[in-house]
């Protein structure tokens, strides 16, 4: 059987290497001049930096199972314990974020009123049965101010969306899953931790360790080494322009630095944004194309700020984020050097802010320069961090994260059908089931099962 897989980004690249081990044939085509998609660990004047993700979450054993099928498991670091500290900007101040319950109710992150108005939880009434969005779920199990505090912030660290607009099943199944079992969030989360720890653990599972996790020299570590393993088979530089069927396959049209080749598949498979994947479809079927069309992309920027060592306080914890209530023109700041003390020499600082998202697409728009200036101002109003830089970095992701809006899961519904009117044509990547990078591995793991089958 011989594959062609078109998108070299974790998704495709994970893809390509699962099959590959297991003995198909495969090509996988990427349009840039290096695999990763949105991974891109760069490394500068003493600092690593991250213009995409930065970190993946070892809580399931997707990402690591993976990294130990590469030989790479001993390049995994977890972060700094101290990164369990987490910081709200709320109120006009940062503020550290409550670990449990009873902390939450000790803090001062929300009035009386709200803690009195959450303490009600076990009472929340089950939800309509068709699709909510996760600002009104948050305001039935919690109420108001701590939704637009609490949820908020939460999602935006995530998906950088707009709660009002985002589909609670779909962004967050397991939290929506848990009010289907128990009606209240609270009450599930007490009953399932307890079954959860009377369940054994299957053989062989690797063991996580709950924490924010990278590698030794970055993300960049994971793509090299999955592109390391295809040799050949990737193929950069090379962007699918047409998809045909034939009656015993499918032929992909390649643009291949400068040339057009074309490439014969048995199966195909789009592991590219929805958007991409619209366009290279919509020949084919119309219906499919406008479905994949209609999920949205939220803008985002990401600017690094570098300091020399000694030049700001030190940082403490992973970072903050700052709920739109608060009217900032970031989305949150992540403390790279306290959180991931490898990926700063000599003490140098580094803070990566994110700006933008379905909150303020707009800012997305500046230049670099102006993205520099605006993060400066924000880090200096917000933390008080007034030194100059010594390394700026501004990258600008114009369609950054998908956006599972309200009807998403139908819509997927509707894709995975029109899908089936294509014969050995696959979907995969982040626009589907899963922006985070264990998604993503978790999605294309189950796809070579698939393939290979
Ligand atoms: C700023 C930012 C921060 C993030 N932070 C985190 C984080 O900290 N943790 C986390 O878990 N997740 C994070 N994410 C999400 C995560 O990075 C992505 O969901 C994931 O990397 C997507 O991988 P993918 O392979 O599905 O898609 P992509 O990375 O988008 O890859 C698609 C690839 O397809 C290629 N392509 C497009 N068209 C063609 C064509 N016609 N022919 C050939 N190739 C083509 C593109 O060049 C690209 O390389 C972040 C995302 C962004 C943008």
């Amino acid at each position: 059987m011989r594959v062609v897989i078109v998108g070299g980004g974790i998704s495709g690249l994970v893809l390509a290497q699962g099959l590959r081990a297991r003995g198909t044939e495969v090509t996988l085509l990427e349009a840039g001049a290096e695999p990763g998609g949105n991974i891109q660990t760069h490394r500068r004047d003493g600092f690593v930096t991250e213009a995409g993700p930065n970190s993946f979450l070892d809580r399931e054993p997707t990402l690591r199972a993976l990294a130990a099928r590469l030989g790479i498991e001993d390049r995994i670091r977890t972060a700094d314990p101290s990164a369990k500290r987490r910081y709200l900007y709320s109120g006009g101040k940062l503020r550290a974020l409550p670990q449990s319950p009873p902390a939450l109710i000790k803090s001062d992150l929300l009035p009386w009123t709200a803690k009195l108005r959450m303490l009600g939880e076990p009472l929340t009434r089950r939800g309509p049965t068709g699709d909510e969005s996760l600002a009104d779920f948050g305001r039935r199990h919690v109420g108001n101010a701590a939704t637009e505090v609490l949820v908020d912030a939460m999602q935006t660290g995530i998906y950088a969306g707009d709660m009002e607009a985002l589909s609670v099943a779909a962004v967050f199944p397991k939290i929506a899953q848990l009010e289907k079992r128990h009606r209240s969030l609270l009450l599930g989360m007490v009953r399932e931790r307890k079954a959860e720890r009377a369940a054994p653990t299957p053989a062989g599972t690797p063991a996580t360790t709950g924490a924010v996790a990278s590698f030794d020299g970055g993300l960049g570590v994971l793509v090299k080494a999955l592109a390391g393993a295809l040799g050949p088979a990737l193929r950069l530089q090379a962007r699918a322009v047409g998809l045909r069927r034939e009656t015993a396959g499918w032929r992909v049209a390649v643009e291949e630095r400068g040339q057009h080749t074309e490439l014969e598949a048995d199966r195909v498979v789009l592991a590219v944004p929805a958007f991409t994947a619209a366009e290279l479809v919509r020949p084919l079927d119309t219906a499919l194309a406008t479905q994949l069309d209609g999920i949205a992309y939220a803008p985002i920027a990401v600017v690094h700020l570098g300091f020399a060592p000694g030049a700001v306080p030190p940082q403490d914890g992973f970072g903050f984020l700052v709920p739109a209530v608060e009217k900032r023109r970031v989305l949150g700041v992540i403390h790279v050097s306290s959180t991931f003390p490898w990926r700063t020499e000599g003490g140098r600082v580094l803070y990566t802010c994110l700006i933008g998202g379905a909150r303020r697409p707009d800012l997305v728009e500046l230049d670099e320069a102006a993205l520099v200036t605006l993060a400066r101002e924000e880090l200096r109003l917000m933390a008080g961090v007034t030194a100059e830089p010594i390394l700026t970095e501004a990258v600008r992701w114009k369609r950054g994260i998908p956006q599972y809006n309200l009807g998403h899961l139908g819509r997927l519904a509707a894709i995975d059908e029109g899908v089936t009117r294509l014969p050995g044509l696959f979907l995969t990547g982040n626009a589907y089931r899963g922006v985070g990078l264990t998604d993503c591995v978790r999605e294309a793991t189950g796809l070579v099962d698939t393939l290979a089958r």
